[in-house]
């Protein structure tokens, strides 16, 4: 599991970014330096890392997820249902509690 700014810096199998000749021409696509001829170490093209949740194929971890539980207040023991957003609903229900980071991962490659 990873937060979504740990993913970004990771990199997506599937991402492909543009290699231009010297005029700007397109050439080809590639994920990996190897690809146009780098040499030294195979190292990730960083225009092919992981954009986390605006990829389609990302998911959150659902038992962290704050929204998919009911929360309930710690002084009363009523569930606490505010309309709002889950990571505000989060600080409503517990102000002096840190709130824990949304985790997910790559669906491509299976559940962790
Ligand atoms: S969620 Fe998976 S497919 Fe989507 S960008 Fe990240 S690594 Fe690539």
């Amino acid at each position: 599991m990873l937060t979504e700014s740990d993913a970004k810096q990771r990199w997506c199998p599937w991402a492909r970014a543009e290699i231009t000749d010297g005029d700007g021409s397109p050439l080809a696509s590639a994920n990996r330096l190897a690809a146009v001829g780098h040499e030294g170490p195979d190292i990730e093209w960083p225009d092919a890392r992981c954009i986390a949740s605006d990829c389609m194929a990302w998911r959150w971890d659902e038992l962290r997820d704050t929204r998919e539980r009911k929360l309930v207040n710690k002084k009363t023991g009523a569930e606490e249902f505010s309309g709002t957003t889950a990571d505000t609903e989060w600080v409503l229900v517990n102000p002096l509690e840190r709130m824990p980071q949304r985790m997910g991962y790559c669906g491509l490659a299976g559940k962790p």
